[in-house]
């Protein structure tokens, strides 16, 4: 019976909520990776998920918010290369077995384990919650765990922010196998190899580029304001004049540099350095302004956003054939899910029907 028992392939989850167009540390965080992987051909599946539900967890007021962002979300997945042909592209409400699954799932996890939860704990606060916090929000790590168990995901694609959420998935993973019979696949986070793509900083310097706080590069930007966006960048706030001792180990700038830049960028455009340790090292020492450095950053990031916005351009003339696309994708990853859901409530004795 192929269908009640766990597969042993290769499968990747992965999503983003559409609370905004997508942004830098998204890319350099988890969607360059999975191009990249998407194009290896080396997962046997993989499931791109745009996690509506989960964002009205925490923008209940704001429907049309959320339903627009849905197709900003495509349109910069579509923008990145992600490719409907070799993964599957889906909405998040469009598979109530998702729901359903952590419906279950809540019964295996504790109130206090869920206040544990490092994210959940950041995010409230920077929600400005604080008793407040709406249940959904408070449980989503358990909807996260069914989003990803449905899917039998063996990889999740993600960024440092998410690591608390993957091990709440394992337990209650664990949780479930042990009491209900060896049934649902254990999930492993795969974090960027460079560490300042975890948790890329924002614009502003504080500690995570994100929608929610206003200091992101979207990746849908325009050249302008990409480039406005960085002339006004964070530095070293103790680096005043030219000849100042500057610091690149909190400095966004250096941050980003160490993220995009790559060998070749020296010599196409900053050839008086060999590379970005020597860039630093003048920095260091005093002698090497601010502006000179950003104008630099600003050539790598065109670079890199410049065929992303031109693709992003063709998809958004066809916004029908944007959505017949996710359409199909739903129907499959709903096809998915629905086998996933079939296996958990059998071994959960709630099968009545056969
Ligand atoms: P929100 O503020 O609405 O939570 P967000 O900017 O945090 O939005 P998410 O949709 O929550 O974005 O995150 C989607 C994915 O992108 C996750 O895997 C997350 O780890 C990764 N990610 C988000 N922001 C960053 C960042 N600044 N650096 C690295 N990865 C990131
Ligand atoms: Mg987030």
């Amino acid at each position: 019976m192929s269908e009640i028992t766990k597969t042993n392939k290769k499968i990747i989850l992965t999503g983003d909520r559409p609370t905004g167009r997508l942004h830098l540390g998204h890319y350099v965080g988890s969607l360059k990776r999975r191009v990249e992987l998407q194009n290896s051909k080396t997962y046997d599946e993989i499931y791109i998920m745009i996690a509506d539900a989960q964002a009205l967890t925490d923008n209940a007021d704001k429907p049309e918010k959320v339903r627009q962002n849905v197709t900003e979300v495509a349109l910069d997945y579509l923008a990145c290369g992600l490719d409907p042909k070799l993964s599957t592209l889906f909405i998040q409400s469009q598979i109530a077995e998702l729901t359903e699954l952590a419906f279950y799932y809540l019964n295996l996890v504790t109130v206090a384990r869920l206040q544990r939860n490092p994210t959940v704990k950041a995010e409230s606060i920077a929600r400005g919650f604080g008793s407040g916090i709406p249940v959904g929000f408070f449980t989503y790590p358990v909807s996260q765990t069914a989003d990803i168990t449905a899917f039998d995901a063996t990889t999740v694609p993600v960024g440092e922010d998410q690591l608390p959420m993957l091990e709440q998935a394992r337990e209650i993973v664990r949780s479930f196998n042990g009491i209900y019979g060896d049934t649902l696949v254990e999930p492993k986070e795969l974090l960027p190899e460079n560490s300042v793509c975890g948790r890329l900083p924002g614009t502003d310097g504080t500690a995570k580029m994100s929608k929610s706080l206003g200091n992101c590069i979207y990746l849908s930007d325009s050249a302008d304001e990409v480039k406005s966006k960085i002339m006004s960048m964070y530095t070293d706030p103790n680096h005043i004049k030219v000849e100042d001792k500057g610091n690149t180990k909190d400095n966004p700038v250096f941050i980003y540099l160490d993220a995009f830049s790559k060998s070749g960028d020296f010599q196409k455009y900053l050839p008086d350095y060999a590379n970005l340790a020597e860039l630093k090292a003048h920095y260091e020492r005093g002698g090497l302004g601010d502006v000179k450095v950003k104008r630099f950053l600003n050539s790598v990031l065109q670079e890199t956003l410049e065929p992303l916005r031109i693709r992003r351009a063709e998809f958004q003339k066809d916004i029908g054939g944007v959505y017949d696309m996710l359409k199909a994708g739903c129907e499959r990853a709903r096809e998915t899910a629905a086998r996933t859901t079939a296996r958990v409530k059998k071994a959960m004795k709630i099968d009545y029907f056969g």
